[in-house]
């Protein structure tokens, strides 16, 4: 198993010089560790110079490929063309923006060949990363694993699949897949190292906070639907309330009593109101997922790829170091 091929997948947006930085401290990781490698670089169409750099990268390394999407499609869309395009024994799939830790994979690989088919990387800490979204973070992973049973506290997207579980995640067919998730869903021996993420090297995160309510919704809309049992209890709820209220107001009328009128009326709109927009919003939601998927468009769309026009003979990969390249 020792001279097995290792792919790593990158997703890259807009990252310009961390490209280099990047394919430097990887290569350098992985040839201390003595392992044979391969990089794909998925431009999810940065509108920087990232691309002609992972093009650049591409033509002076055999061992790394470049991958172009051609618009924007997101990361987990990035992350899928990566897997697409890999030949390894197993993919490793990480940050290009160095916040998770390359030295991480040689242990990472160490208990894959043990007989790990997944293996996670947890985190020990998260600096880097601002106070609001790690205390959304942890409410999202909270709830997330709550309603799904699919463990996300402190899951991170740094993870290794053997080539079974790749196959595996790969048939999965959703349009909005939530890598998270899905690994995680595929089951197989799971083993997890601890890392520290690290801050991110060079420019600020590229999520946007409505990009992440959107990575939310769709990774609990992908992976239950207790959100609609939810409404549907809360229907419940209503009803119960509603009919003793019902009967307590009639009783009071019938007595000659009446209720103070406007503030209650008031009350009792606005509580149903956001109930019933809530409730259908949820629906929304679920609909706009089976509309997504219905219509089956492709999950991203390829523009270029760009590959060393040497190929890669057998001992291309000899250990060597390239980080002062
Ligand atoms: N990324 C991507 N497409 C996007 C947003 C991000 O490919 O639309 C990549 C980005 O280049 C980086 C990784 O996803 O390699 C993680 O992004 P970021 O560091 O901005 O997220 P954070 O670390 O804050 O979760
Ligand atoms: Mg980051």
């Amino acid at each position: 198993m020792s001279d097995s091929l290792i792919s790593v997948v990158a997703p890259i947006y807009n990252e310009g010089a961390g490209v280099e930085r990047f394919v430097a401290r990887l290569a350098s990781v992985m040839g201390e560790a003595g392992l044979r490698f391969e990089v794909v670089l998925v431009d999810d169409g940065s509108s920087d110079d990232s691309w002609s750099r992972i093009a650049g990268q591409a033509l002076l390394d055999p061992r790394v490929h470049g991958v172009r999407l051609s618009r924007n499609f997101g990361k987990e869309a990035a992350l899928l063309a990566g897997l697409d395009h890999v030949s390894g024994d197993a993919v490793v799939v990480i940050d290009s923006d160095l916040q998770h830790p390359p030295s991480a994979i040689p242990a990472m690989v160490h208990r894959w060949q043990a007989g790990a088919q997944v293996v996670e990387a947890v985190k020990r800490n998260r600096t880097g990363q601002s106070i609001g979204n790690r205390l959304s973070a942890r409410v999202f992973n909270r709830a997330f694993t709550g309603l799904t049973k699919v463990d996300l506290v402190d899951a991170t997207d740094f993870r290794l699949l053997g080539r079974p579980a790749l196959e595996a995640l790969r048939r999965m067919p959703e349009h909005s897949t939530f890598f998270r998730g899905t690994s995680s869903w595929i089951g197989f021996t799971r083993d997890t190292v601890e890392v520290d993420i690290d801050h991110r090297e060079g420019g600020a995160s590229r999520w946007t906070m409505r990009g992440l309510f959107r990575l939310a919704v769709n990774g609990l809309t992908s992976f239950t639907s207790a959100p609609l049992h939810l409404v549907t209890l809360a229907g419940l709820g209503f009803a119960v309330f509603a009919m003793v209220l019902g009967v307590q107001t009639l009783v009071r009328w019938i007595s000659g009593g009446s209720v103070a009128g406007f503030t209650t009326v008031i009350l009792l709109l606005l509580v149903t109101g956001t109930f019933v927009l809530i409730g259908l919003g949820v629906i929304g939601e679920y609909l706009a997922r089976i509309h997504e998927e219905v219509r089956g468009r492709p999950r991203y769309l390829v523009q270029e790829r760009v590959s060393s026009p040497v190929p890669s003979s057998p001992d291309s990969w000899v250990v060597e170091q390239r980080a002062e390249r």
